[in-house]
């Protein structure tokens, strides 16, 4: 049995006597780690995407921001990749489709003429039973009946295609969604802020809010009750963020347990009238984790501003980053907002 690891296209080990299960789990996991290292450092996304939002979420855990820093500044390149393979699909999917319409109408044209043909046999059978045209008639009742079935097979292969783009559908959904808490992830908020970016300029002054969400001591809850806990309360926390934004801006989980909002259209003396509410709804809300077993209480800290003329978006992000620095340094459970 060959064990050595592969370099480049070498393999470096030679051929030895069969390994023990250790020796055989020592090698899998070093396998393992180079080829870690390799997706990372060749900033290959590792596919399908869970893969890719776990190891992030991995890394967010292990504090690893050397690692994060690689994978997040490869987003754009990933982004355009899936992007382009899911267009490519749905071409294909939607040729396939078009084709298969084409012949469904051709073949229904096809069972409406042997129809008639049938038709007309039938009342020529009625005059001249004696004639040939019986077996005419059977000949033409087969076709018929062919046509019919090919048409039923062909239904089902519509709804298969139907289906597959569906699937496609929700594929690109998937791409822009965080997948533990359903809300928006990192991808669409660089997708969504270069939108923005492009349009600013027409926006009117305090027509464009940012906020950023940090939960407080979030670490301890995790230390305390473990990351299955902390998950759920992230995903109660994100729902909760969600519903209160439901009219006035996107929620993006922006990474860990910090959220985002843009809410274009929006001007803060709007929005924090909402954070306000959103600060007294989870001050009221009890975080329930492990069927009910574990109830937590949870507050956040919250850094906001707004776009005026002149403005870029890194400001725009720099000073709600700087506003949530501040609500921090104050300790916590409170609001700052930019001021100019
Ligand atoms: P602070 O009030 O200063 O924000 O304190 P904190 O403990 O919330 O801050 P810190 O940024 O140090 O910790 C964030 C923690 O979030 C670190 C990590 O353990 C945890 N975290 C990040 N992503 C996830 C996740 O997907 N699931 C769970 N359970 N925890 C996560
Ligand atoms: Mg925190």
């Amino acid at each position: 049995m060959a064990r050595g690891i592969t370099q480049g296209n070498t393999v470096v080990k030679q051929f030895v006597k069969k390994p023990t299960w250790k020796e055989a789990l020592k090698d899998i996991c070093e396998v393992a780690r180079i080829s870690l290292h390799n997706l990372v450092s060749s900033k290959t996304p590792p596919l399908p995407m869970c893969y890719a939002n776990e190891f992030e979420r991995a890394a967010i855990l292990l504090g690893k921001d050397e690692v994060l820093e690689l994978i997040r500044e490869d987003y754009e390149k990933q982004d355009s990749r899936i992007k382009q393979a899911i267009l490519k699909a749905k071409k294909r999917v939607g040729e396939a489709k078009d084709i298969l319409k084409q012949f469904e109408e051709d073949i229904k044209d096809e069972i409406a003429a042997l129809d008639t043909y049938y038709r007309e046999l039938e009342g020529q059978t009625k005059s001249d039973p004696q004639a040939d045209i019986q077996a005419f008639m059977i000949s033409a009742k087969l076709l018929k009946d062919g046509g019919n079935k090919l048409m039923s097979d062909l239904t089902t292969v519509i709804g298969q295609i139907t289906r597959q783009e569906e699937l496609l559908g929700s594929l690109t959904k998937q791409v822009y969604e965080d997948p533990l808490t359903g809300v928006m992830n990192r991808r669409a908020w660089d997708k969504d802020l270069q939108e923005i970016e492009a349009s600013i300029t027409s926006y009117e002054d305090g027509t464009f809010t940012l906020v950023i969400v940090d939960l407080d001591k979030f670490k301890e809850i995790n230390d305390s009750y473990g990351h299955l806990v902390g998950d759920a309360v992230l995903k109660q926390f994100a729902r909760l963020l969600k519903e209160q934004f439901e009219s006035s801006g996107t929620v993006y989980r922006y990474g860990g347990d910090e959220f985002a909002i843009l809410s274009p259209g929006f001007g803060m003396d709007e929005i924090i009238p909402k954070l306000n509410a959103f600060r007294t709804r989870l001050k009221n809300s009890v975080f329930i984790a492990n069927g009910g077993k574990v109830k937590i209480k949870l507050t956040a800290s919250i850094g906001t501003s707004q776009w005026n003329i002149g403005k870029t978006i890194t400001q725009i992000i720099q000073e709600a980053d700087k506003m949530l620095y501040e609500a921090k340094e104050s300790g916590r459970d409170c609001i700052k907002y930019f001021k100019e």
